[in-house]
C-alpha cells in the first residue's frame, strides 16, 4: 500500500480488514507521518514498512523495536520502489499524491504487479512510458479513480489496457462540479483553502480536493482516461452531474450508453479492483435511488473552469505540455493551500507556466523529470510574482 496514511490508504485498509481470509498486507508506505504509520503497522503487522523521510523512518523503526514488532523499515524513494517490487507482493495500490507517486508506481509496473492505480499523476507525467512499462513488465492495470473504475466496468470484458476497444464511440466522464459550482465569480477571488476542500460529495486529501474545485482534477482525469483506454481527446466528454451517483459512462457505436452507479464511496472501486474479476463486500450501503430522486446533467462552464480547457489543450499538444501543466498545478495548489496565493491564481499560474516552458517530445523518464523540475521552477517564480502583487495591493 503506497500512500497508506492518506484517504485512499484508509479506504483500502478498511476493505482489506473486512476480508482477512483473502488479503494480507505485505508492506505499508507513506511520506513522513510515522505515528500514523505505526498505528497501521500495529493493526496489520506487515513484514515491511517505508517512509520517504529518513528521519521519520528512523523514529518508526525505533518505535517498532520498542514494541517488539518484527516489521522491517526502509526509507527514501529507493525504499518505496523496493517495496513496490517485492517478489511475494502480487498487488500494489498506488495511492501516493502527486508526481512523487511516479517512481514507485513505475517500479510496480516493471515488476509485473497488479497495480490498483489512484495516482493519476503517474499517467499525466509519463503516460506513454508507464503504459510501455506495464506491457513489457507483464503488469495488470486496474483503475481505482472512481470515474475510471466505472469506465473499466462498462468497457467490454478482456479489453486491453491502452487500446480503444472496437465499438466504443466515446467516454463520458462525470464531474460533481465541486464546492464552487454555483459560487458567484466575484467571490472566487477570496475563497479560502478550507472552503475549496469542503467537497460536497467526497472526503479526500487536500490536493485533490482543490483540484476538484478548479476542475483541474477532471482535466487530469481526461488525460488519465486517454492513456488507460486508448481513447483520443475528441472522444472524451465531461458532463457535470452534481449528485455523484453515475460515476462515468461508455457510449458504443450502436447508441448504447453503459453507466456504473453507486453511492460516492471510494471503497466500491477499490473493492472492485482488489477482488477483480470476483466481487466482494466493500462495506458500502445499498444505493437508494428513490432517496436520490433525480440525476442531473449539464455542460461545464468554460469561464468558471478554465483548467479543464488547459488540460484538453495539453493532451492535444501530445508532447510535454501535460507534465508542465501538472507541475505548475502542484506548485500553485500548494501555494494556495499555504495561503501564499489566491484561488483564481491557480489557473493563471498554470496558463503562464505553459506559455513560458516549451513543450518538447518526451523520450525518457529522465527527460520527463527534467521537464517537471523546470516547470516547477518557472511556476514558483510566477507564484512569487503574484504574491508580491497581492502584498502591494
Ligand atoms: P492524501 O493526501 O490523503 O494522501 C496522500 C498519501 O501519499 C499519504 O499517505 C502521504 O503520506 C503519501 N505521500 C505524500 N507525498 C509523498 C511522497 N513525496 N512520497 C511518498 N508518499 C507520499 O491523498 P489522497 O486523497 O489519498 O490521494 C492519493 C492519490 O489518489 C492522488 O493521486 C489522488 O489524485 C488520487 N485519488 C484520490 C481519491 C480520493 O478519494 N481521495 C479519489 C481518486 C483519486
Ligand atoms: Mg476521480
Amino acid at each position: 500500500m503506497l500512500g497508506a496514511t492518506g484517504s485512499i490508504g484508509a479506504s483500502t485498509l478498511d476493505v482489506i480488514s473486512r476480508h482477512p481470509e483473502r488479503f494480507a498486507v505485505a508492506a505499508l508506505a507513506a511520506n513522513r507521518r510515522w505515528e500514523a504509520l505505526l498505528e497501521q503497522v500495529r493493526r496489520f503487522t506487515p513484514p515491511w514498512a517505508a517512509l520517504l523521510d529518513p528521519a521519520a523512518a528512523h523514529e518508526l523503526s525505533a518505535a517498532i523495536k520498542r514494541e517488539g514488532l518484527s516489521t522491517r523499515v526502509l526509507s527514501g524513494e529507493a525504499g518505496l520502489c523496493t517495496l513496490a517490487a517485492l517478489p511475494d507482493v502480487d498487488t500494489v495500490v498506488a495511492g501516493i499524491v502527486g508526481a512523487a507517486g511516479l517512481a514507485p508506481t513505475l517500479a510496480a509496473a516493471r515488476a509485473g504487479k497488479h497495480i490498483l492505480l489512484a495516482n493519476k499523476e503517474t499517467l499525466v507525467l509519463a503516460g506513454a512510458l508507464f503504459m510501455t512499462a506495464v506491457r513489457e513488465g507483464g503488469a495488470t492495470l486496474l483503475p481505482i479513480d472512481s470515474e475510471h473504475n466505472a469506465i473499466f466496468q462498462c468497457m467490454p470484458p478482456r479489453a486491453e489496457s491502452g487500446v480503444q476497444p472496437r465499438g466504443v464511440r466515446r467516454i463520458l466522464l462525470t464531474a460533481s462540479g465541486g464546492p464552487f459550482l454555483r459560487t458567484a465569480h466575484a467571490q472566487l477571488a477570496t475563497v479560502t483553502p478550507d472552503a475549496a476542500c469542503a467537497h460536497p460529495k467526497w472526503r479526500m486529501g487536500r490536493k485533490i480536493s482543490v483540484d476538484s474545485a478548479t476542475m483541474m482534477n477532471k482535466g487530469l482525469e481526461v488525460i488519465e482516461a486517454h492513456w488507460l483506454f486508448g481513447v483520443g481527446a475528441d472522444a472524451i466528454d465531461v458532463v457535470i452531474h452534481p449528485q455523484s451517483i453515475v460515476h462515468s459512462m461508455v457510449e458504443y457505436v450502436d447508441g448504447s450508453v453503459l453507466a456504473q452507479l453507486g453511492n460516492p464511496d471510494m471503497r466500491t472501486p477499490i473493492a472492485q479492483a482488489l477482488a477483480w474479476p470476483d466481487r466482494i463486500d466493500a462495506g458500502v450501503a445499498s444505493l437508494d435511488l428513490t432517496a436520490v430522486a433525480s440525476l442531473d446533467f449539464s455542460a461545464p462552464d468554460p469561464a468558471r473552469f478554465p483548467c479543464l480547457a488547459l488540460a484538453y489543450a495539453a493532451l492535444r499538444d501530445g508532447a510535454s505540455a501535460t507534465i508542465i501543466l501538472n507541475a505548475a498545478n502542484e506548485v500553485a495548489v500548494h501555494a494556495f493551500l499555504d495561503g501564499a496565493t489566491g484561488y483564481l491564481d491557480i489557473a493563471a499560474v498554470c496558463e503562464t507556466t505553459l506559455s513560458r516552458v516549451k513543450s518538447t517530445p518526451v523520450h525518457s523518464l529522465e527527460h520527463a523529470l527534467a521537464v517537471d523540475a523546470e516547470a516547477r521552477r518557472v511556476a514558483g517564480g510566477v507564484v512569487d510574482k503574484s504574491t508580491q502583487h497581492r502584498h502591494i495591493a
